[in-house]
């Protein structure tokens, strides 16, 4: 989703100097630290007097996952209810876009959901003792769709429930881009106050959002001491075999982007590849597709020759709806923690896990680490336990960096589909 225009104030030389650290960085020294004082505090002998401390030290994830749970939906709500306010999307070409991006995001989950069954990372260390072994309902498509309708309109909001509140979304945003335009056409627009007071939301909500995201650090040296104080090192090779898990559904996700291409567009995928290498390497370095966009925007045109309207559907308006690569990065989360604890889940709960990650991508803005904060929706969707989502964290600063680039990469893919056959002269 785009961030709404914000007038920050420039980088400010106020900013304390522990600010002005990037995030990464600090996450990497909070995990070095972490590492250190894992060791002092046992590394998986724990002396039984640190019991209370190491305890202790999961707070901060604790609080910060809570924050996200509670950021979660109403970041869902005003993302889409914004987008829906702002983006002009033409009647045809709306339809090919709907279908593409929901043909892209269906295939990414499915390659990330393919690769964690099959690579299984969950089963390769220690991450944790498995609890009890719960099997799950079996596949209920009409309960699916009865549950999709609210009981009230502010249920989704307090239960969490992120088709429901996709639902209302949609509903609220269709509405409203409805009556706007109506008034438009009559050469008025009562609307816009109802348009800003959701930008100001959203962009409440981002600022919010970012309070939090400070905070990971902290949270990211509480879990790993704690991990390391009381089980030693073994469980970070089932995070590392999480990653390369990641890492090789995101390179078939980009195979298939680049076939799509060839079969689909005119343009050649190694043009495609070397023209976009700006846009990918921004969305890497900073973590959001959203300040990738005009970059994105731009070498689209330039490098790649695309017409500007097929550059602006995708990478402009599609960009808002189109995160392939947190779909995906969602969906193997919620298998791989299911695998760590031995929840299996069954192909019903696996279609359900589909279906939130679409939404969930739909609602995540294009900002670092949000996949993690609608991830918390897509866990409570199959009743997994959400405290696992706090050891993701410790590895999101990375892999948010490369599903970030798949991400605008989605959007680029979709603005050549949109160009056609045939390049224009
Ligand atoms: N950082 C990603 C993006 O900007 C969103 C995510 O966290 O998955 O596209």
């Amino acid at each position: 989703m785009n961030q709404p225009e914000s007038n920050h104030p420039p980088e400010t030389e106020t900013r304390p100097w522990w600010r002005r650290i990037p995030l990464t960085l600090q996450i990497v020294i909070a995990l070095v630290l972490a590492v250190i004082l894992g060791i002092a505090l046992g590394a998986g002998n724990p002396n039984p007097s640190n019991a209370a401390l190491i305890n202790n030290l999961a707070i901060p994830a604790e609080l910060v996952l809570k924050a996200l749970r509670a950021l979660a939906t109403p970041l869902i709500l005003v993302a889409v209810l914004h987008t829906f306010m702002t983006t002009n999307i033409p009647g045809t070409a709306g339809r090919r876009l709907a279908v593409l991006l929901l043909t892209n995001t269906t295939v990414a989950i499915i390659i990330g959901l393919l690769v964690a069954n099959i690579l299984r990372p969950g089963t390769w260390g220690d991450l944790a003792k498995p609890q009890k072994t719960i099997t799950g309902q079996s596949l209920d498509p009409w309960g699916l769709v009865k549950d999709a309708v609210p009981e009230a309109i502010l249920k989704p909001l307090v239960d969490n429930n992120v088709i429901q509140l996709i639902v209302i979304a949609l509903c609220f945003g269709i509405v409203l881009r409805g009556l706007k335009s109506e008034q438009i056409a009559q050469g008025k627009n009562s609307y816009q106050p109802v348009e800003d007071a959701i930008a100001v939301l959203f962009e409440a909500v981002i600022r919010i959002l970012n309070w939090v995201i400070a905070l990971v650090p902290f949270a990211v040296f509480g879990i790993v001491a704690k991990t390391v104080a009381e089980r030693g090192f073994a469980p970070f090779q089932s995070l590392a075999a999480f990653i390369i898990a990641v890492l090789v559904a995101l390179v078939l996700q980009a195979a298939y982007y680049l076939s799509r291409v060839k079969i689909g567009s005119w343009v050649n995928p190694v043009k495609f590849l070397a023209g976009g290498t700006d846009a990918f390497l921004t969305a890497f370095s900073t973590s959001s597709s959203t300040v990738a966009m005009p970059i994105t925007f731009e070498v689209l045109q330039t490098k790649i020759g695309l017409r500007e309207s097929s550059a602006s559907l995708g990478a402009l308006v599609g960009a808002n709806f189109n995160n392939d690569g947190t779909a995906l990065y969602e969906a193997m989360s919620a298998l791989y923690i299911s695998q760590v604890i031995g929840q299996h889940l069954n192909l019903g709960q696996q279609l359900i896990v589909v279906l939130t990650s679409i939404f969930a991508s739909v609602g995540a803005a294009g900002i670092p680490n949000a996949g993690l904060v609608t991830m918390t929706l897509v866990f409570t969707s199959v009743n997994l336990p959400t405290e696992y989502i706090a050891l993701l964290v410790t590895v999101d600063w990375f892999l948010d960096r490369c599903r970030t680039a798949i991400n605008v990469m989605g959007d680029m893919t979709v603005s050549a589909l949109l160009d056609g056959k045939k390049p224009h002269l």
